[in-house]
């Protein structure tokens, strides 16, 4: 049995130290149910339900895919329409859901109800004084997203190479590295860099279960670490895609001279387009969420040989390579220590 414990996996009671974050369109109980079976957290997207009631159909829905546990991401960012955030959260609550992934603004007008209710509390960060601003408000966990992330990875542009050790050096609270996972190789890095769990959002929409068109996972699988593109960075509300012809204009339109005018893009990136996309596959029809880590993606597997791919390398990475490097008389003195 592969096993690797830590604060994150005995917290959520799960087997192995991988949680799929929030991804509009892609987080339904398919997705969701096939990554709780495999022995990682999955995650339902509140968004994605066109209504709070909608929400709690798909909520029990996934209960009845899977017995163990799963969460549900409410984002809080801008969007076209208005959305009844405190509906969905007041469903959230009702519905008996013990994990909770909160994303964009400021998650501490939920706290209560939330914490009332039992619920862990995992906010997703892009920056460290946001992670220590949530830990202060009594978020359980960060989930700390690195600038290479899929979505929105805010505006300071800083890699998870910085942002995880430092995240280590000042939170108390547990942290999920987030942002450029996809192997056992970054599972074993997340780890060495203090993280308690890694989230993967690209890497689950490549799976078989993932509830979107083949083209487009085939599209990600040939893809490179270069096929990503940043858009809205004009508007302060930049968020990293996959580069299409979508994408191209989007930036074209923000580069011309003058504030950019969000009508002007409106029509090009509504979600409806993106549901569209993922539905009919048809890839230049609007735009899709990817990271950078797409060019670490060559494959669609189902989550189970995923998961348990990914555990199993980070294993061998931390037994074998890491102990391996260590000197003969340096691994007798700490094995000796560890017999003392
Ligand atoms: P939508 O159709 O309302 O909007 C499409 C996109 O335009 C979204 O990215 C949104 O943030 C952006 N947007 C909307 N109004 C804007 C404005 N006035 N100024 C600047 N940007 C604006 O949204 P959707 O695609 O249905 O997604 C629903 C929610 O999920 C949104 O909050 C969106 O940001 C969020 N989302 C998050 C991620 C992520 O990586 N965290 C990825 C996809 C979507």
């Amino acid at each position: 049995d592969i096993l690797i414990k830590t604060r994150v996996t005995e917290q959520l009671g799960i087997e192995h130290p991988v949680i799929q974050g929030g991804m509009q369109w892609v987080g339904r109980a398919e997705l969701t149910s096939a990554v709780s079976n495999a022995g990682a957290l999955g995650i339902l997207t509140a968004l994605t339900q066109p209504s709070p009631e909608a929400l709690l159909k798909e909520i029990d829905r996934c209960r009845q895919m899977t017995d163990r546990p799963f969460g549900v991401n409410l984002t809080i960012l801008p969007t076209i329409k208005p959305v009844p955030y405190e509906e969905y959260m007041a469903v959230i609550v009702e519905s008996g859901i013990k994990i909770v992934e909160t994303a964009g603004r400021n998650p501490q007008p939920f706290l209560p109800a939330l914490k009332a209710a039992g619920i862990t509390v995992i906010h997703k960060c892009t920056s460290i004084r946001h992670s220590l601003k949530a830990e202060s408000i009594g978020c359980d966990m960060v989930s700390v997203d690195g600038f290479e992330c899929a979505g929105h990875p805010g505006e300071d542009d800083v890699t998870n190479l910085i942002l995880l050790p430092l995240a280590a050096r000042r939170l108390k609270i547990p942290f999920i590295a987030s942002g450029g996972f996809a192997d056992g190789r970054g599972l074993a890095a997340a780890l060495d860099m203090g993280a308690d769990a890694i989230n993967m959002g690209t890497r689950f929409m490549v799976t078989r279960e993932a509830p979107i068109h083949d083209k487009v996972k085939q599209a990600m699988v040939e893809a490179t670490e270069l096929d990503t593109a940043l858009i809205y960075r004009t508007l302060r509300n930049t968020a990293r895609v996959f580069k299409n012809s979508v994408a191209d204009k989007v930036v074209e339109i923000e580069s011309r001279d003058g504030p950019t005018n969000f009508d002007d893009i409106a029509p090009l990136v509504k979600g409806t387009r993106g549901r569209e996309l993922f539905e009919q596959g048809d890839l230049e029809h609007g735009i899709w969420s990817a990271g950078m880590v797409i060019g670490l993606i060559d494959d669609i597997p189902t989550c189970r040989e995923l998961v348990q791919r990914i555990v199993a390398d980070a294993e061998a990475i931390i037994a074998d390579r890491l102990s391996g490097l260590l000197t003969d008389s340096r691994r007798d003195t700490l094995e000796e220590r560890h017999a003392g």
